[in-house]
């Protein structure tokens, strides 16, 4: 590259560099704007979202889904879910909301998401530099020196939309926070969100790979913090599926922190002893492996009864005595799991902490401590529960960073 001086340099070709390219350069097209990114390729997180599908937004979303020190509440009465599909429709993508407001493009690939955003770029004529690493940033003057393992570039003005440490197999390795931390910035302590809990449990083990509909509630101690309900999937080790991710926004918050799996969320205490005396009467001459038939998953069932009581599971189902049966029921409702703080970046979908909050202006994502330095997206000190809400996050700051610049 034979010119290095650029108007604006973007560190972070994901969901909130790109955008903040493409409004940058819709503002004044003539502003030279280059983007950097360690990847191989651009984008390659928006790839893995959803499943492969993206869920790019909510059309419920609001400050309630957000947690963290960056107040979201202007970028979201800015920028709503409708401006965000206008936003991607005048692209030429078309999106279609699901049950619970969440929104995915109509083809249902998240490559589509990506596409219509490189075309701007290419549109745009915006030069995104790949493989290149930024490794450190001084300002001198009134610009930025921007080191990067492919040489070094000079801008008036930075935005670091650099993500965070989730994910590293798509691109978060922190490298990005160091740079900002180097700038001036405090970095609010890291850690992995929207990810399986690992608990310590006996029975775990024996219910790898089985869903169950259920209520989960994040305790401390006996303190309750969070409640979901959806579907919960047990792993060799731990306790995984939305429900159990969005309590993983607060488990930090926890110094002994257990997860409370309701299997009967729509049945009361007696409602449940009942059900489980009727079914001891019609289940009388079977044997206690079959106790839960048709009510549990065979797996659940039987970890039920062997939490309960030492008998074989030979045994007949009449044999169950009134307090094993309301040890059953008290167990349905609340069975608890010890859990382990997450601390494994590598199946995060995203990272809680990051730039503090109060260091950057909340409308135009500017930096408080250093001018002309903008940060945007995921590298924030902020993190959506599952559904959207963090793709809103990247995308809308992105746009009015780059509106601002
Ligand atoms: C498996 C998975 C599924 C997800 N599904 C959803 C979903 O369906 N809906 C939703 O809302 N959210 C989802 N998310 C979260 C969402 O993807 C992120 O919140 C969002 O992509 C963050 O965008 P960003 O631009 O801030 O950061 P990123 O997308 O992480 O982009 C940052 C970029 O900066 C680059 N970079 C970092 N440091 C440097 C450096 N020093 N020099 C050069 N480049 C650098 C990285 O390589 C990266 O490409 C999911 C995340 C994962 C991992």
């Amino acid at each position: 590259m034979n010119n290095t001086n650029f108007d604006i340099i973007i560190v972070g070709a994901g969901a909130s560099g790109l955008t903040a390219a493409i409004s940058a350069k819709r503002k004044n097209s003539n502003l030279k704007v280059l983007v950097l990114e360690a990847q191989n390729k651009p984008g390659k997180k928006i790839l893995v979202t959803g499943n492969g599908r993206c869920n790019l937004t909510n059309i419920n979303v609001s400050k309630e889904f957000y947690h963290g020190s960056f107040d979201t509440a202007p970028v979201l009465k800015r920028f709503s879910a409708q401006r965000l599909m206008d936003f991607f429709a005048a692209l030429g993508l078309v999106c279609d909301t699901e049950e619970n407001g969440l929104v995915y493009p109509h083809s249902r690939q998240a490559s589509a998401v990506l596409d219509v955003l490189l075309m701007e770029i290419k549109r745009l004529n915006i030069e995104i530099v790949c493989d290149c690493r930024v490794e450190l940033v001084r300002k001198k003057g009134g610009s930025f020196n921007v080191k990067t393992t492919k040489g070094e570039f000079v801008a008036k003005k930075l935005v670091m939309s650099c993500g965070g440490k989730a994910f590293p197999t798509a691109g978060g390795s922190g490298m990005g926070l160091d740079v900002i931390k180097n700038l001036g910035h405090k970095i609010t302590p890291l850690s992995p969100a929207l990810c399986p809990v690992q608990v310590k449990s006996d029975f775990i083990k024996s219910l790898k790979g089985i869903r169950a509909k259920a209520e989960v509630t994040l305790y401390d101690g006996s303190k309750a913090l969070k409640t979901e309900s959806g579907e919960v999937q047990f792993t060799e080790n731990a306790l995984s599926g939305i429900c159990v991710f969005n309590l993983t926004t607060i488990l930090p918050k926890a110094r002994n922190p257990i997860i409370s799996v309701n299997l009967a969320k729509d049945y009361t205490y007696i409602e449940l002893l009942n059900l489980l005396f009727e079914r001891k009467r019609l289940f009388a001459d079977e044997i206690l492996e079959d106790f839960f038939t048709g009510l549990f998953h065979k797996k659940i069932g039987i970890a039920l009864i062997k939490n309960v009581t030492q008998k074989p599971l030979s045994e007949k189902c009449r044999r169950l005595s009134d307090k094993e049966i309301k040890l059953l029921a008290s167990l349905i409702l609340d069975w608890k799991f010890e859990c382990r703080q997450c601390k494994d970046f590598a199946k995060a979908q995203v990272m809680l902490g990051g730039v503090n909050g109060d260091e950057v202006n909340r409308h135009t994502f500017e930096s408080r401590i250093v001018k002309n330095l903008f940060i945007c997206g995921e590298a924030l000190d902020v993190c959506g529960d599952c559904g959207g809400f963090n793709l809103h996050f990247a995308f809308a700051s992105g746009i009015i960073t780059g509106e601002n610049l």
